[in-house]
């Protein structure tokens, strides 16, 4: 049998509600492969029956998951983990058929999540509330962090893996119940994998839920959402395009929103820094998973003393990374998810170059597989270069710079503010213009790619709001005041 005819490792292609996989044979849509359109899997097509039945099963578990003792729930979390790591090689086949992820770009996601899995499991633990001091004689005040009760997660198919996790354990690890919507465009990676390992692990029935949909269906499962009482947060991934329309629509239902969004996240590179490093935190800041996750850096601005030494070493670098069909696991450049993505990226390259830029490399697609592109003096109109919206593709633009507070400043001129990046050996000047961007994130000599398990990732502006990580309490709980008085009151009439 040759590697191509091997059957794809499967996981469950239904819905997973109140503790049980959905009977097939009901509607179903095609999952496709984005680098030879194969179908992938045939998976249920859900629609608002399934949405209300896993809202009610969240809803009426969410009492018991809220009252569990931290040590089950930990149990619980850190067995996941460990499912998560064994089931890797059978994983990591399904995101590179599902969305095109390279070798390393799932298994970072692998990683990663069991690495979060295992912090959160530690958050049942956290302090819950302080002690306020009153100024009524004899009264006691304290505050206590309440869960909200069933949170819905729109999940989406970029780092589908990891995100898809975030969305599930946040909430959950701090007593919500959850139901997940994934991305039609990869349920399996967004949310159904996640499904067959909370089942492993034994989490309660009820205390998450999956609802799969085709494409066209996304409205239909979110309208449940918000019309339902019992779902008291929206925790959205995706773009803020959408972000917008769920947004007013949460508005008219007064539903509290969590969302995590896009970004045009700069790199600035000062006359010191180690160029080496640069062009290796580049590389991959740049281009892991061909330009499609929200913390890719979109531009580089550099003291011109070091561009062209920079330029030409990145490009060589570049050049050399294979791209092709993300099975093989030295491709790091798969395909992009969609035609429309491959069109919208080629625009802009072309819009650019149309305006007077330098093409440093690559530029062209072979299918969906668009090369790892570099342009240079990119006039400030081109799209590309405007940070009004990000090209979710494989196209960097380098600006060299003679004063760094005006490359400062153009870094800052975007409606985002996910992540920034600074290159330097001066360590004191890095702090002193870190503590200036307005993102939620930024890092000294690293590449705006650097997550951490335990570190929290969100944005400001239009890059969303909330955080991961154990600052996440302050999205997915709410605080109630409770106070007791020992003495008689004292009041004015
Ligand atoms: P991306 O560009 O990352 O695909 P989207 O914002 O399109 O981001 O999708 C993220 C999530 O939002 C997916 O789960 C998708 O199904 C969902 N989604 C997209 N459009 C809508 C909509 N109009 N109503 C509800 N959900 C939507």
């Amino acid at each position: 049998m040759d590697e191509d005819s091997k059957p794809m490792p499967q996981t469950r292609a239904t819905h997973f509600i109140n503790g049980a996989w959905t009977p097939t044979g009901g509607p179903t849509f095609p999952v496709t492969n984005p680098f030879n359109d194969d179908i992938v899997a045939h998976v249920a097509a859900g629609g608002r029956a399934e949405a209300e039945a896993a809202v009610a099963a969240a809803a009426a578990a969410f009492p018991a998951w809220a009252a569990m003792p931290p040590g089950e729930r930990q149990r619980l979390f850190l067995k996941a983990a460990d499912i998560t790591e064994r089931r890797l090689e059978e994983i990591v086949p399904i995101m590179a058929a599902e969305g095109g992820a390279s070798r390393v770009f799932a298994a970072f996601q692998i990683r990663l999540s069991a690495a979060m899995l295992r912090q959160a499991a530690s958050w049942g633990y956290l302090p819950y509330g302080d002690m306020l001091r009153s100024d009524v004689p004899g009264r006691v005040a304290t505050v206590e962090r309440k869960p909200l009760g069933v949170v819905a997660g729109f999940t989406p198919w970029n780092g589908a893996f990891y995100l898809a996790w975030r969305t599930f354990l946040l909430p959950m690890a701090f007593g919500n119940t959850t139901v997940i919507k994934p991305s039609e465009l990869a349920p399996m990676s967004a949310g159904l994998i996640h499904a067959e390992i909370l089942e492993e692990a034994g989490f309660p029935a009820g205390s998450f839920n999956v609802v799969a949909h085709a494409p066209g269906a996304a409205q239909t499962v979110a309208e449940v959402f918000f019309e339902h009482k019992a779902v008291r947060c929206i925790n959205f991934t995706g773009s803020d395009r959408t972000a917008r329309i769920l947004g007013e629509r949460a508005g008219r239902s007064l539903k509290r929103m969590v969302m995590e969004l896009g970004g045009f996240n700069p790199m600035i590179v000062l006359d010191d820094a180690d160029i080496d490093d640069v062009v290796n935190a580049t590389t991959f800041g740049a281009f892991l998973h061909q330009g499609q996750v929200c913390m890719n850096t979109r531009k580089v601005y550099i003291d011109r003393k070091v561009h062209d030494r920079f330029v030409d070493q990145l490009a060589d670098k570049v050049r050399k990374l294979k791209t092709g069909d993300p099975r093989d696991p030295g491709v790091i450049i798969g395909p992009l998810i969609t035609d429309a993505a491959v069109a919208q990226t080629a625009e802009r390259v072309q819009d650019a170059v149309a305006r007077g830029a330098t093409l440093v490399t690559g530029g062209k697609a072979q299918g969906r597989v668009f090369e790892p592109t570099i342009l240079t003096h990119v006039p400030a109109d081109a799209i590309c270069t405007t940070g009004c919206d990000e090209t979710f593709g494989p196209v960097l633009v380098i600006e060299a710079f003679d004063e760094v507070e005006q490359a400062f400043a153009a870094a800052q001129d975007t409606p985002y503010g996910l992540c920034a990046a600074i290159m330097t050996r001066d360590h004191a000047r890095g702090l002193n213009m870190a503590r200036q961007f307005d993102t939620g994130i930024v890092h000294i000599n690293a590449p705006t790619m650097a997550s951490e398990a335990a570190l929290p990732v969100g944005g400001v502006k239009h890059s969303g709001w909330g955080r991961s990580g154990h600052y996440a309490v302050e999205d997915f709980t709410e605080l109630r005041l409770t106070t007791l008085s020992s003495k008689p009151g004292q009041y004015p009439f």
